[in-house]
C-alpha cells in the first residue's frame, strides 16, 4: 500500500496519520468544514473537504468518501473508531470499488456488528457467553419467559447497540413489557434496528478485554487484556492493561477464548473480544469490536506492538511475524479519556476555544491528541479532545505517574474532565485494583454525599 484515505478525524486520524508516516505511506484526510483547522488536516499529505460539520453530512456519508478516495487514487481506506468503522455496507462499497478496507471483510464485520448473531458464534467457538436468548427476542413476552428462566435482574440490549447506548436493566417481572417497548424503540431510534435481546445481568462485573491480531494467513495472536472496568454509564473512563484482576491461567484462558471467536468468525486485521468477569473469576463474552479501538495505546505500551502499523502491514498481506509466546507483557500502562466536558454540570459536552493549552510529557508519557493552542474544539462531535496515556513497571508507579502527568496538563478555555479523573486515581477503590463497572457510579454517591449535606 502506498498511499492511503482515513475517514475519520480528531485524535485517532492524527494517530493513523503518524503511522503511515513511519511507514512511508501517503496519507490523505477527509474533513468537515467545522474541522478544517484540526490538526489531522494539516499533518496529512493531502486533505479533502467532504461537507459541512454535522456528521451526518460530512463522515457519516459513504458516497462522498468513497469519491474523495477514487479522486485521490488510494489503495485503501483507514476507517479509524466510530462514524463508518463497522458499518458493513460502507466496508463492501469500498471493497466493491477495489479499494482495500483497513480492517475485517465487509461480511464478518456485518456478523460481528449484530450482536446476537456474535453472541451464537461465540457460543459456536465454545466460549462461554452471558446467559439469555439465543438471538433477538420477537415481543415482550418472549422477553418475560426468557428473563424468567434466567431469573432478575435482566438487560435488554439492542442487537446494533454500542458506544453503551441502548440497554436497559430490567429488575422485576412487571417492567419487563414497558422496559421492552422503551428498548425497541430507543434502538430502532438510535441505530436504525429495533431488535433488541435478553441477558442475565452480572452483578458487579469487570469488563476486560483482549485485543486480537489476524493476518490474511491464518495466524492469529492475542495481545493480552485491558480493564476497562472504571466506565461512567457504560463508556470507558480509564483502562489498563495488565487487569489487577487476571491470574495467569484466567489470562491464558481468556485468551485463548478470544482467539477461538476470532478464528471461528474468520477474522482479520485487528479486533477485540469483550468480556464480562464477575467476582468469582468466571468470564462472558459479551461482544466483538471489528475495528481499532480509542483504548488501543495501552496494549502497544505494555507489548511494544504499534497496532496502527500492524493494521496497515495486515491490509497490505504481510504476515503477522511473531507467534503468541513472543507477545509479553512488559510493564504497566494507563490510559486516560480526556474530555471537553463539565463534571460539574453532569459531564455537558463544552466546546469552545482552547486558550493556554499545554501536554505533559518525561519519561514514560504519551499524549494522543489532536488539540493544541487557539483550537476550537467543534460542537459537532464525541467531547473526547486527547488521551494520556502512561508507562510504569508496576501498576502504583503507573497511577502516580498519571497523576503526575495530568497535574500538568493544562487546557484553558474550556472545562474538561481532568479533576474528576484525578479524583477517581486517587480513590482507595481503584489504587486497590478493585473498581468493577460500578465504581463511578458508587465513587459519585460517596463524593456527593458531603456535598449534599454541606
Ligand atoms: P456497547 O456495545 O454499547 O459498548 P457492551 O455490550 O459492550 O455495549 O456493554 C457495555 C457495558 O455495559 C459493559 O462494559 C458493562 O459495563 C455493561 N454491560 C453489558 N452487558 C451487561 C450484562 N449482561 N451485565 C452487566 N453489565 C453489562
Amino acid at each position: 500500500m502506498q498511499k492511503i484515505l482515513i475517514a475519520n478525524r480528531g485524535e485517532i486520524a492524527l494517530r493513523i496519520v503518524r503511522a503511515c508516516k513511519e511507514l512511508g505511506i501517503e496519507s490523505v484526510a477527509v474533513y468537515s468544514e467545522a474541522d478544517e483547522q484540526s490538526l489531522h488536516v494539516q499533518l496529512a499529505d493531502g486533505a479533502i473537504c467532504i461537507g459541512p460539520g454535522r456528521s451526518s453530512e460530512s463522515y457519516l456519508r459513504p458516497e462522498r468518501i468513497i469519491a474523495a478516495a477514487e479522486i485521490a487514487n488510494v489503495d485503501g481506506i483507514h476507517p479509524g473508531y466510530g462514524f463508518l468503522s463497522e458499518d458493513p455496507d460502507f466496508a463492501e462499497q469500498v471493497e466493491s470499488c477495489g479499494i482495500k478496507f483497513i480492517g475485517p471483510n465487509s461480511d464478518v464485520i456485518r456478523k460481528m456488528g449484530d450482536k446476537a448473531v456474535a453472541r451464537q458464534i461465540a457460543a459456536e467457538a465454545g466460549v462461554p457467553t452471558v446467559p439469555g436468548s439465543t438471538g433477538p427476542v420477537a415481543d415482550d413476552k418472549e422477553a418475560a419467559k426468557i428473563a424468567h428462566e434466567i431469573g432478575y435482574p435482566v438487560i435488554i440490549k439492542a442487537v446494533s447497540g454500542g458506544g453503551g447506548k441502548g440497554m436497559r436493566l430490567v429488575h422485576s417481572a412487571s417492567a419487563i413489557s414497558r422496559e421492552f417497548a422503551a428498548a425497541s424503540m430507543e434502538a430502532l431510534k438510535s441505530f436504525g434496528n429495533g431488535a433488541v435481546y435478553v441477558e442475565k445481568f452480572i452483578e458487579k462485573p469487570r469488563h476486560i478485554e483482549f485485543q486480537i491480531l489476524a493476518d490474511e494467513h491464518g495466524n492469529i495472536v492475542h495481545l493480552g487484556e485491558r480493564d476497562c472496568s472504571v466506565q461512567r454509564r457504560h463508556q470507558k473512563v480509564i483502562e489498563e492493561s495488565p487487569s489487577p484482576f487476571l491470574t495467569p491461567e484466567l489470562r491464558k484462558e481468556m485468551g485463548d477464548a478470544a482467539v477461538a471467536v476470532a478464528r471461528h468468525c474468520g477474522y482479520r486485521n485487528a479486533g477485540t473480544v469483550e468480556f464480562l468477569v464477575d467476582a468469582y473469576g468466571k468470564f462472558y463474552f459479551i461482544e466483538m469490536n471489528a475495528r481499532i479501538q480509542v483504548e488501543h495505546p495501552v496494549t502497544e505500551t505494555v507489548t511494544g506492538i504499534d497496532l496502527v502499523a500492524a493494521q496497515l502491514r495486515i491490509a497490505s498481506g504481510e504476515r503477522l511475524g511473531f507467534a503468541q509466546e513472543d507477545v509479553q507483557q512488559r510493564c504497566h500502562a494507563i490510559e486516560c479519556r480526556v474530555c471537553a466536558e463539565d463534571p460539574e454540570r453532569n459531564f455537558a459536552p463544552c466546546p469552545g476555544e482552547i486558550g493556554l493549552y499545554y501536554t505533559p510529557g518525561g519519561p514514560g508519557v504519551r499524549v494522543d491528541s489532536h488539540a493544541y493552542s487557539g483550537y476550537t474544539v467543534p460542537q459537532y462531535y464525541d467531547s473526547m479532545i486527547g488521551k494520556v496515556i502512561v508507562s510504569g513497571a508496576t501498576r502504583q508507579e503507573a497511577i502516580e505517574r498519571m497523576n503526575r502527568a495530568l497535574s500538568e496538563y493544562l487546557i484553558g478555555g474550556i472545562r474538561c474532565n481532568i479533576p474528576f479523573t484525578r479524583a477517581v486515581l486517587m480513590d482507595p477503590v481503584f489504587v486497590e485494583g478493585k473498581a468493577t463497572t460500578h465504581f463511578i457510579e458508587e465513587f459519585m454517591a460517596r463524593n456527593a454525599a458531603p456535598n449534599r449535606q454541606g
